[in-house]
């Protein structure tokens, strides 16, 4: 959360009881707690003097509800940005930020750890706008500085990569694209506002997928981008003009989502922080990347500039037969296997990063897993995952 000062004049709240008061207008729904979910596309006007002067507060259905606006002033107030839009899904989320800035001539800086689809709307949409991408070792540090040309516009990045988990020097690649005229853009869906204070450390356009940890119930796709002073107005003009809205419902469930954000992501931080220092005794792990751990090589950027974390992390396994793999996967009773994360509920999925990497290279030891720790007893996902290497063993 910023520690910068909102737009109201009362002192900045804390967060616990931000996230219970933030975007809510009992008065204006009857006294009813919570906005409820707005369906529209036409907005009547009562007179023809009114329709000609635009005099109303909602417009037309896709450029805002009361549900919109509540969950876009909850998230201005908990992220301290000038503005934030909401988007279909988080990738659009991405794109929407991305396309707010990019003009054809440009040179973007990517880090190479980013969420493969937002690699590739750099590599297809926008490449094919003119827009020069150029892909860099996210643990660059302030060497950054180095790789900026005259006509780069934006540096963008994600910490710590949500399959990979490099951590990235934030407030250095901040300062390189402040010192060149640049702007700097992160996806803090790892962290959430509530880990990391993206805009109090000067990035322009923070993106998160709503989808993730604010929704948590792995039923809502939604995204949203928050912006600073230094890039609203584009990020507000460029997300009408693509006409992006977010389902109503979607919306709906998002709000409820953040009144217990605060909750879930400690407790999903704390069971993880306990299933690694489990998983760190095991001979079948040879590490593991999650930048919460001291033994993380992104630990010390952790510590000085984050918050908080979250319950998704990744395994390097000791190398064993694929087959092994897969039997240990099969025999995961409580872990399902499936991508999305953030929800109450606990998965595991392998990855390979090698393939889509191009500023670096991507070469683990052994077999790599992503697991989401969700809401279950840890003890209950230990004794599981003990059977899933027993098996594992049983087939290598
Ligand atoms: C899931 C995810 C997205 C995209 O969100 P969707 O709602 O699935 O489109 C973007 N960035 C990161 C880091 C993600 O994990």
């Amino acid at each position: 959360m910023s520690s910068s000062s909102s737009s109201s004049a009362s002192p900045r709240r804390r967060l616990a009881t931000a996230l219970v008061h933030a975007g809510r207008e009992p008065a204006e729904q009857f006294g009813f707690v919570n906005t409820p979910i707005y369906r529209g596309s036409t907005v009547l006007y009562p007179t023809a003097d009114d329709l000609a002067n635009r005099r109303s507060r909602y417009s037309y259905g896709r450029r805002g509800t009361p549900t919109s606006h509540a969950l876009e002033s909850a998230l201005t107030e908990l992220t301290g940005a000038a503005g934030v839009v909401l988007t279909p899904s988080g990738l659009s989320a991405v794109s929407v930020a991305l396309l707010s800035v990019a003009r054809a001539g440009d040179h973007i800086l990517v880090a190479d750890n980013v969420y493969e689809p937002a690699r590739h709307v750099c590599d297809t949409v926008l490449t094919r706008l003119g827009v020069e991408i150029d892909y860099f070792d996210p643990l660059i540090g302030a060497a950054i500085a180095a790789r900026m040309r005259p006509n780069t516009r934006l540096i963008y990045a994600e910490a710590p990569g949500s399959q990979t988990f490099e951590m990235c020097d934030i407030p250095a690649f901040v300062a390189a694209a402040h010192a060149r005229g640049a702007l700097a853009a992160i996806d803090n869906t790892w962290a959430t506002a509530l880990g990391f204070d993206g805009h109090g450390f000067g990035v322009d356009l923070v993106v998160e997928a709503g989808t993730k940890y604010l929704g948590g119930h792995a039923d809502v796709n939604l995204g949203f981008v928050s912006a600073a002073p230094s890039a609203w107005k584009a990020l507000k003009d460029t997300h009408g003009a693509l006409g992006l809205c977010a389902a109503a419902e979607d919306i709906f469930l998002s709000l409820r989502g953040l009144r217990t954000l605060a909750l879930r992501l400690e407790r999903h931080q704390e069971s993880a922080l306990k299933v690694c220092d489990w998983l760190a005794g095991r001979p079948e792990v040879s590490r593991i990347l999650n930048p919460l751990l001291p033994t993380d090589p992104g630990h010390a950027l952790f510590k000085r500039d984050y918050a908080g974390g979250c319950g998704l992390f990744g395994v390097v396994l000791k190398p064993v037969p694929k087959p092994a793999v897969a039997a240990f996967l099969d025999a995961l009773e409580l872990f399902g296997m499936g991508y999305s994360w953030g929800g109450y509920e606990s998965l595991v999925i392998p990855f390979d990063a090698a393939p889509y990497r191009t500023a670096t290279r991507w070469q683990p030891e052994g077999p790599t897993l992503r697991f989401h720790i969700g809401l279950d007893d840890p003890a209950d996902l230990i004794d599981d995952l003990t059977q899933g290497f027993a098996r594992m063993a049983a087939a290598a």
